[in-house]
């Protein structure tokens, strides 16, 4: 059998894999990124992305595409009893801020983004390879990990040094691990399919029958001519999924004889469940995105959280690879575990308010941008705050954008140094030399009237609260790792040292 030797081995090209896929290029990680379908998925599903996903996605070098591509959410049009609607804003949308560049979330079809992360992923050098399905693996803790992949040649060895299962709910890697999958299901099934019609105009997501069993939703499709068709059915039977079947469902549940179904490009139906992997790693193999956590849809969190994982778990393989220690891989699971245990209530709450009063809207909470590791061991917090006043920034936050201007006067996003991959270590009006010495992967950026960057209108000031003197450093997935005002302290100096 043929034997390929790679350092990162990646199972499954969906929003998780391939977004690992571009974080490892963009670091010069050499991987090899698998999935056992013969063509890229074509259907609608995981359709919002929500404002955090999008500052990573400007990161990666896609967040225009993106928006290009798609549209904003519409309003929701619910149909009464007396024929009347209410129409009702879907999603909260604020106006883009200096802290906070993307104000609500962007509505586009999963495979739209999918196809633009490939994309990306081409221009980097790599492409995924279909047709190419994990069977089997084992790892040894020293070597790496051995797998086989079937392709459509033959079966083909691959050694790898780290193993990576973003295959899914129903994740191979995850159960070949032995790894529990606790939870519960959510005794809802629905249907979600993708159609061209007539009889519509795709100005408002349309709603009927809010709350009951008869349920019915009708959403124009951003960047396609198509409409995104949800509705529930009953847990138990064989519901009919063929295209007369669901004109007919539409026809009963809207009582709408001009709504005509022209084709059904992709359709779905499945059981909702909630369930948190116990573990995210065992040795050199890790999962990621829902193979590690699956949830109802409401709230449009999964996509989002999945593309977070493998953004959390992409420069930390890349610096491990590159000589840091192992146990920066160990704070993937401690902070992200804790993010998806937080997301499965919020998703579980959403679809109680879905179920019980039709109400779909979502809210700042759904957006992602005040999720943060402020337990993880990559967190270390200097600064004296007021415990009662939770609008100031802490270690571990997500660090804020800001404009400011470079040494010429130029205008400058935080984002765009930020964003580059590496660490940002930000002096504020610091007295004297950085006393950090320089190191690859570390960028020292002075902030002040003989800084490389100004804060003329002190929207860094407020954002991180600075005083001068004051030292951020920022990690490269854009959290805060470190708040201190001691530059000189042994704290800061231990925790670059730590990570090699
Ligand atoms: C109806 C519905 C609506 C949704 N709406 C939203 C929403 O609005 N917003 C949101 O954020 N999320 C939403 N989601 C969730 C979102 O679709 C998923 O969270 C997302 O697809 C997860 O991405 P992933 O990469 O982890 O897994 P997947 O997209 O499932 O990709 C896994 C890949 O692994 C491959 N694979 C599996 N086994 C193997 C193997 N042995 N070898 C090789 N390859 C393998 C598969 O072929 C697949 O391509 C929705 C989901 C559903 C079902």
């Amino acid at each position: 059998m043929r034997t390929i030797h790679t350092d990162v081995l990646i199972c499954g090209a969906g929003a998780a894999g391939l977004t690992l896929a571009i974080e490892l290029a963009r670091r010069h990680v050499d991987f090899l990124l698998i999935d056992k379908t013969t063509t890229p998925f074509g259907g609608s599903r995981g359709k919002g992305i929500q404002p955090r996903t999008l500052e990573i996605f400007e990161a990666m070098g896609v967040a225009d595409r993106m928006v290009a591509a798609g549209g904003r959410y519409p309003a929701q049009r619910k149909y009464r009893a007396d024929s009347g609607y209410d129409d009702v804003a879907s999603v909260e949308a604020a106006a883009p801020s200096a802290a906070e560049p993307y104000g609500e979330p962007l509505m586009l079809p999963q495979h739209l983004t999918e196809g633009i992360l490939r994309e990306r992923l081409m221009e980097l050098g790599h492409a995924p390879r279909y047709g190419h399905a994990l069977a089997d693996f084992e790892q040894d803790e020293q070597a790496g990990v051995s797998a086989r992949v079937a392709t459509p040649d033959g079966d083909v060895t691959v050694r790898a040094r780290y193993l990576i299962g973003a295959d899914g709910g129903r994740s191979f890697v995850r159960k070949a691990l032995g790894i529990d999958f606790p939870g519960e299901s959510m005794n809802a099934r629905a249907v979600v399919a993708d159609l061209s019609l007539s009889g519509l105009k795709d100005d408002v997501w349309h709603r009927w029958n809010g709350g009951g069993a008869q349920q019915i939703s009708l959403c124009p499709l951003r960047g396609t001519p198509l409409f995104q068709l949800q509705m529930p059915i009953p847990l138990e039977g064989e519901f009919d999924l063929s295209d007369a079947g669901i004109a007919a469902a539409i026809a009963a549940r809207t009582g709408r004889a001009d709504i005509v179904v022209h084709a059904v490009h992709w359709r779905s139906d499945y059981a909702m469940s909630s369930r948190l992997a116990e573990r995210y790693r065992v040795g050199r193999v890790f999962i990621a995105g829902d193979a590690a956590h699956v949830h109802p849809p409401t709230g449009g969190q999964g996509l989002n959280t999945s593309v977070q994982d493998a953004w959390n778990l992409g420069w930390k393989l890349a610096a491990v690879l590159g000589g840091a220690p192992d146990a920066l891989l160990d704070t993937y699971e401690a902070e992200r575990r804790e993010v998806a245990a937080g997301m499965l209530g919020l998703a579980s709450k959403l679809l109680d308010a879905a179920r019980l009063r039709g109400d779909l809207r979502r809210g700042r909470e759904t957006q992602q941008l005040d999720l943060g590791y402020p337990l993880s061991a990559l967190t270390l917090d200097e600064r004296a705050h007021d415990a009662s006043n939770s609008a100031v920034l802490r270690a571990g936050d997500r660090a804020p954008d800001a404009p400011c201007r470079g040494a010429a006067g130029q205008p400058v996003r935080l984002f765009t140094l930020s964003g580059g991959g590496g660490w940002l270590l930000l002096r504020y009006e610091a007295s004297g030399p950085s006393a950090i010495a320089g190191r690859p992967g570390l960028r020292i950026v002075d902030i002040g009237v003989r800084g490389e960057l100004r804060d003329d209108d002190g929207y860094l000031r407020d954002a991180y609260g600075f005083q001068p003197g004051d030292i951020a450093l920022i990690r490269p997935d854009g959290y805060v790792g470190v708040l201190t005002g001691d530059e000189h302290g042994a704290a800061l100096a231990n925790y670059i040292k730590w990570l090699g």
